[in-house]
């Protein structure tokens, strides 16, 4: 099994030409409510492309919970370990779009927040039979770290997503305690000072990831490809050139196809070939949890 444990929400979209500014109110085009948050949008890419997978999370006992719950079933994800709570709301995402496609984001973390040691012994015997866990910062560190280590413990593999980009670096603990991390070029910067700008720089960040404890890193650099290091062994894969129109998710589809790949045997080079394609075809598509791609469509980019 691939285990997410990890944040689900509810976005809600509003587009329009321009947006607002304080005090005022803007007429929009139309608006959109999907299924996002980086923990489900992980699991859901992982499902698209016709793995097992379980999101372990929160949600709260609210519409959004039920619309989020239903959303995760359609593509497939087992939400048997998501637990409905009544202390907190189901976290959401409230996202203003404009012509240009800049955006605003609001999140309101909610219950993807609340998630603490409980929901880890609830959990533990999905952690025990899990191969590959897929980790990110929008849920807390602790709680995290606790399953990363029950799952190690019991032969899997770990994957942090560093995203979105810790402010203070991470604890020292915590690049012992995961096998791989997966930053971009934001949170490389924040994560060990060096802005990854090309091939070269990437590969200095992704040796100074590996030399802090983790036994492989990946560094994503959008259109500018990705650098991956394990061991001796180092590469850099430019981009898929595909028509991208919008790039929320792209990291999230990224991670499901990585996870996926390396549960299925992949050597990391195979894998990153599979997460950079699966990352190429989400921006070809509206939506965060929509933008996944399915087994036949990385196929079919693979093999061009
Ligand atoms: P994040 O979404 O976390 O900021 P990136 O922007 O690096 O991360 O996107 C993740 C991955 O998606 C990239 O490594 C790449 O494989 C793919 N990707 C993103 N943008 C593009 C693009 N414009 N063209 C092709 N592939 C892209």
């Amino acid at each position: 099994t691939i285990t997410v444990f990890g944040s689900v929400n509810v976005d809600v979209v509003a587009y329009a030409d321009r947006l607002p500014r304080p005090g005022e109110t803007v007429h929009g085009s139309g608006y959109a409510i999907g299924l996002g948050g980086k923990g489900a949008n992980q699991a859901v890419a992982v499902a698209r492309l016709g793995g097992a997978v379980e999101l372990a999370g929160r949600t709260g006992v609210d519409t959004f919970g039920t619309l989020a719950r239903e959303r995760l079933a359609h593509f497939g994800v087992a939400t048997t370990h998501l637990q409905a709570s009544p202390d907190s709301p189901t976290g959401i995402a409230v996202i203003g779009v404009d012509a240009r496609a800049e955006n605003s984001i609001t999140v309101i973390g909610g219950a993807n927040m609340a998630l603490d040691h409980t929901d880890v012994e609830r959990i533990a015997p999905l952690l025990r039979k899990t191969r590959v866990l897929l980790l990110q910062l929008e849920t807390p560190l602790a709680p995290a770290m606790e399953a990363a280590a029950m799952v190690r413990q019991a032969g899997g593999l770990v994957i942090l997503d560093p995203a979105p980009a810790p402010r203070r670096g991470l604890p020292e603990t915590v690049w012992r305690s995961v096998d791989l991390m997966t930053p971009n070029e934001t949170e490389t910067e924040a994560l060990v000072g060096i802005r990854p700008a090309d091939r070269d720089s990437a590969l200095a960040a992704a040796r100074a990831m590996v030399e802090r404890g983790l036994s492989r890193a990946v560094v994503k650099m959008g259109a500018a490809g990705v650098v991956w290091r394990e061991d001796e062994a180092e590469g850099f894969m430019p981009a898929f050139a595909v028509e991208a129109i919008d790039t929320v998710a792209a990291g999230d589809c990224f991670n499901g196809g990585l996870g996926h790949a390396l549960a299925a045997g992949a050597s990391l080079e195979e894998a990153v070939r599979v997460a950079a394609a699966c990352g190429a075809l989400a921006t070809t598509r509206r939506g965060a949890s929509d933008a996944a791609p399915t087994a036949d469509e990385i196929q079919a980019l693979v093999a061009r």
